[in-house]
């Protein structure tokens, strides 16, 4: 790999790395995981997004004790590793994260199982740090229902009490794992930009966690983000996964106008990867294998982090 076609930053919005950390009991500095703190260094300015991901199983009470403790493990790993990685809040804490060289990381939630039907909470995870929240995992929760739901309903009357204040509190609201009615009452209600964290197209692989068009398309006139996820499942139908069905969805959403919608949701930790992605440190192949196939630097930086590193410096 050579240096000038290393990625000009990298600003991914999906990991799990940060749930694995605390289940694994795994350093985030250097580890077996997808990504470590040691090689996503190779392409500063980093900015990474760690999600707290809540399993369908728990609700209630003990989604809130998980999600406390994978939060614990959050603010462990930056305090220990505060000469390489900054907790980011706001834009102030980006742009200081870039300047000093470290990793700038943004807390997530995947699962609004982590409001455990409490309205109140929004605050709480506003003030414990938390940026965005995924409303929903594969199944249902008490926002509404999941992708993976078999015939999904939208946003429960709570979740219709939630999204406006996760607004109120600054916090990104993210449709990816959302079922189609969920999508569509999120963008019925929403008054902010809203993501597609980690999503793919679903013209180009048809699955339920994937994107129509048209919400590809509102997303992009909302002015949010959608990541690309290098999940093999949500990239081809066939067994193996490359990086030109990668490229595939990119075209797709590119000639759907989404060139400033674009970015990177790797989803990291969070899924399997195809056998030419072996973590982070595969970010350079990858952006190599676009250059390659004729994309101009200028395109590849916004995909690879200016679009991301906007959305979220204007919030
Ligand atoms: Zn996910």
């Amino acid at each position: 790999m050579s240096c000038d076609t290393k990625p000009i930053g990298l600003f991914d919005l999906h990991c799990d790395t940060i749930t694995e950390c605390s289940l694994q009991n795994q350093p985030l500095r250097e580890n077996s995981l997808h990504l470590s703190l040691g090689r996503g260094r190779a392409y500063l300015p980093w900015m990474q997004c760690f999600a707290v991901w809540l399993p369908d199983e728990i609700r209630g009470a003990e989604a809130v004790g998980y999600f406390d403790r994978v939060l614990r493990r959050f603010q462990q790993e930056c305090q220990c590793n505060d000469d390489w990685m900054l907790p980011c809040r706001c834009a102030q804490d980006l742009q200081m994260a870039r300047q000093q060289g470290k990793c700038g990381a943004v807390l997530t939630v995947e699962g609004g199982a982590v409001l455990a039907g409490e309205i109140s909470r929004v605050k709480l995870l506003a003030e414990q740090g938390v940026r965005m929240l995924t409303l929903t995992w594969n199944g249902s929760c008490e926002i509404g229902d999941g992708a993976m739901v078999e015939h999904p309903k939208g946003l429960t009357a709570f979740g219709k009490l939630a999204v406006p204040e996760l607004e109120r509190y600054g916090m990104v609201i993210d449709v990816s794992h959302a079922s189609d009615p969920l999508f569509d009452d999120v963008a019925a209600l929403a008054a902010r930009p809203f993501v597609a964290s980690h999503s793919n197209s679903r013209a180009v692989c048809q699955h339920p966690r994937n994107l129509t068009d048209q919400q590809f398309v509102t997303i992009r006139d909302r002015g949010g983000l959608v990541g690309l996820n290098f999940y093999p499942p949500f990239l081809t139908a066939s067994p193996q996964a490359s990086l030109d069905d990668l490229l595939r969805h990119t075209e797709h959403f590119l000639a759907l106008g989404g060139q400033d919608t674009l970015a990177l949701g790797s989803d990291f930790d969070g899924a399997q990867m195809p056998q030419s992605i072996a973590g982070i440190q595969s970010m350079g192949q990858i952006w190599e294998h676009f250059v390659k196939f004729g994309y101009p630097h200028p395109l590849l930086e916004k995909i690879f982090f200016k679009n991301a590193w906007k959305f979220f410096v204007s919030l």
